[in-house]
């Protein structure tokens, strides 16, 4: 068979590690580099040339979105699909092998996944119970220091608390959890790889079987593995198995989440005969993106140290844009990908970067003006959403009735008479029983522990969970969802909540059962699902937990890609907009101020700036209105790290008077000759003072539309901000 196709599209260097004959090896190299492709290339080399089982396969990636792209590189690169292989990320191939050794991994058949705002309320709960000061140790520290151990490998049982107060305390706390989490049949994301490496740990046998079987495993993006993923990884490998990783040190983005570097090193260490091959060619972006990276990333001290080159063209330089708040940096983003998008591009070759999550909610909004298709990764994720999350709690207790955190989140949702003190009740009971918050219900209805009215109000819960799952026997998930939501009165719920938000929850709650529904499709079944699971309910539930928003959106349609930084780290787009620029935003507040913090920080930027191929945009805003407050910023010191040749200003002015430009992206002010609109043409731009028949005068703030539903946002002197279409406003320019 003719190999030598998978080796022609590389360079020397890459050639060497796809092809190397070395047990070991570690590709050290920066961003664009081909790192990933090198690991693409590997795994179809040995399949091809030398002939290994792709049940001999493991490959870890990052996201789950990666192993996808992943495999269909593979695919395509040998011409057929190869079954057999597993390709996931560290969670999810963990998860796998619990799911299959549930009983040996001293786990539940049915047990579900804690997500990290499960694990808040529970740790929360605990404190409460444990008559612990709420105040002094908050709930948020106490989830952070358990996973943190927990990414160190250690349980409660192991750690020695020298009579600290401070360990002492987080202990405590640690074992209840621990013993709760064990009862319920629950565990967090750490859990997940701590089990799993446990259960290599304390079963040989079949630690030898996935031995014998994996004799190749490859590690994508390693710079970002944990203490007990690369313990994971090194037992996997034991002393026979090739190891391969691929990594960046300047791309260690996960540090607050307790990767280490410092495994970089440890590899070479722990396996002194690997080979260590560097790439040096960036093959993804300009020579002036590039440029900008290695100015950048500069800045950070003690780097492993590389020098990465292309010979590439200059291409374009990268615009700086100062908004003048969140919403005109939104809108500036906006107009430039409807530009980019009309001039033929496709919305999906370009992202919008941001620090932290809170920022998408502008930019959805001034991109569901325009009515430009898009799609979130990671962050505050469809399965995270509130509704989303009480529709599941629902399924789950069809499967498991001792899920004491469905239980506490839809007991009394939609209202149903069950109040507070009812409540208290029965958590008091269950801990007095020792038993469940199911069971406690019951024992408080049987003992005629509450007032007549609440007792109803409980046994009708009961009954409500009772019925629906008699009724869904049978259905297929999608029917089962459709019917839960229906009978739970979740949409009623909402509904009379009324507004926008209300509505938004409405749909997402049918965008569930289309969930569901492509769930059940027998395509997805083959590849996505993990047929180990104890049925499709829970398989469904299990991916709700693990996977990122990827149902969200119809994955065929041309969108743009919103997503955190972290979220964009292996990616490449031809456009990138890293959004919120600003000190305390980016670099984070909360890591400003020491070198470590600031320096992970840096990375996070140069992951950012890397991803872009041809053309990058940063902006900042001189205010914004983040979580209620309205904060004067500064730029980004990134910013200023980017050498002053390789940028340029997009001048505010130019913006301004787009308004009187005709529609280049932007708003036409007034009439729309095309639509034949009656309005007459306004003189009106951004910052002009104008006078309303009813409101007084006002400044224009900001606009959106164009023709017929061009609206303005103008803050009057009297009554505020308020938002008017144009052609109804009557507007008068000063
Ligand atoms: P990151 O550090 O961001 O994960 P990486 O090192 O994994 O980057 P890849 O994503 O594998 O880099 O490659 C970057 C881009 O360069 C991809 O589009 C890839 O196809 C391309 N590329 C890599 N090597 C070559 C090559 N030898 N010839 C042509 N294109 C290449
Ligand atoms: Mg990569």
């Amino acid at each position: 068979m003719d190999v030598s196709h998978i080796l022609d599209s590389l360079n020397d260097q890459q050639r060497n590690a796809v092809a190397s004959p070395a047990p070991n090896l570690l590709v050290l190299a920066g961003a664009g580099s081909g790192k990933t492709r090198v690991l693409v290339h590997r795994i179809a080399w040995l399949l091809r040339a030398e002939n290994v089982s792709p049940f001999a396969i493991l490959a870890v990636t990052f996201t789950n979105k990666a192993a996808r792209e992943m495999r269909s590189r593979i695919d395509e690169l040998i011409g057929q699909s190869m079954g057999g292989m597993w390709v996931g990320t560290f969670h999810g191939l963990a998860h796998r092998l619990l799911r299959m050794h549930w009983q040996e991994a001293g786990l539940p058949e049915d047990f579900h996944i804690l997500d990290s705002d499960d694990q808040l309320r529970l740790i929360k709960r605990l404190i409460r119970s444990l008559k612990i000061d709420d105040d002094r140790w908050p709930a948020k520290q106490c989830q952070w220091y358990i996973n943190a151990q927990k990414d160190e490998g250690l349980r409660a049982g192991n750690i020695e608390h020298f009579d600290d107060d401070y360990t002492k305390t987080m202990l405590e706390i640690y074992a209840a959890y621990e013993t709760e989490c064990e009862r319920g049949g629950m565990i967090d994301f750490g859990e997940i790889l701590l089990r799993a490496h446990e259960l290599w740990l304390k079963n040989p046998q079949i630690l030898r079987h996935y031995q014998q079987r994996f004799q190749y495993v490859l590690v994508d993006e390693f710079q970002d593995t944990n203490t007990i993923q690369y313990a994971w990884l090194r037992v996997l490998a034991g002393t026979n198995n090739q190891l391969m990783v691929v990594g960046d040190d300047d791309q260690s983005i996960y540090g607050w989440r307790g990767a280490r570097i410092e495994n970089i090193q440890q590899f070479s260490n722990d396996f002194s005969d690997s080979d260590i091959i560097r790439l040096e060619q960036n093959y993804r972006s300009t020579s002036t993106i590039l440029n900008a990276a290695n100015k950048l990333i500069s800045h950070n001290q003690g780097r492993l140290g590389k020098n990465l080159w292309t010979d590439g063209a200059d291409g374009e330089p990268i615009s700086i844009y100062e908004a003048f708040n969140e919403q005109d940096e939104a809108r500036f983003v906006v107009d430039r990908l409807q530009d980019w998008f009309t001039s033929g591009n496709r919305r999906a070759d370009a992202a919008i970067l941001y620090r932290s999550n809170a920022q998408s909610r502008e930019l959805e909004d001034a991109l569901l003006r325009v009515g430009m298709p898009y799609r979130i990764y990671g962050g505050h994720r469809f399965y995270e959403r509130l509704e989303i999350k009480n529709a599941l709690s629902y399924l789950r207790l069809l499967i498991n009735r001792h899920d004491d955190t469905a239980v506490e989140r839809i007991i009394n949702v939609p209202t149903r008479g069950i109040g507070g003190r009812t409540i208290d009740t029965v958590r008091q009971v269950a801990r007095e029983y020792n038993c469940s918050l199911w069971q406690a219900c019951v024992e408080c209805v049987n003992q005629t522990l509450l007032s007549s009215r609440a007792a109803n109000a409980i046994l009708a819960f009961l009954k409500l969970i009772d019925d629906m799952q008699q009724d869904c026997s049978g259905l297929e998930l999608h029917q089962k969802v459709e019917h839960v939501i229906e009978h739970s009165g979740l949409i009623g719920h909402h509904e009379k909540e009324g507004g926008e938000k209300a509505r938004a929850r409405i749909e997402n709650l049918e965008e569930l059962i289309t969930a569901a529904g492509s769930f059940d499709d027998p395509g997805m079944q083959e590849e996505e699902i993990d047929v180990t699971a104890s049925s499709f309910l829970a398989a469904f539930l299990d991916q709700a937990s693990l996977d990122a928003g990827d149902t969200q959106a119809d994955e065929t349609e041309d969108a743009v890609q919103l997503m955190t930084l972290h979220s964009a780290k292996g990616l490449e787009f031809q456009l990138v907009f890293l959004s919120g620029m600003e000190e305390g935003l980016f670099p984070h507040k909360m890591s400003m101020d020491n070198l470590t913090g600031l320096e992970e920080e840096r990375r996070l930027c140069y992951v950012g700036i890397t991803r872009a191929k041809a053309k990058l945009y940063m902006s900042y805003a001189e205010s914004r209105r983040m979580h209620g407050d309205v904060t004067l910023c500064r730029p980004s010191r990134f910013i200023r790290e980017v050498p002053g040749d390789l940028v340029e200003e997009v001048r505010l002015k130019t913006t301004v008077n787009r308004a009187h430009a005709p529609a280049r992206g932007g708003a036409t002010f007034g009439r729309d000759p095309g639509l034949g609109a009656e309005v007459p043409q306004t003189q009106i731009s951004l910052g002009q003072r104008v006078a309303h028949g009813k409101f007084g005068e006002g400044v224009v703030l900001n606009y959106e539309g164009q023709g017929n539903n061009a609206r303005v946002q103008v803050n009057f002197d009297a009554v505020g901000s308020k938002w008017l279409v144009l052609s109804y406003a009557k507007l008068e320019a000063l």
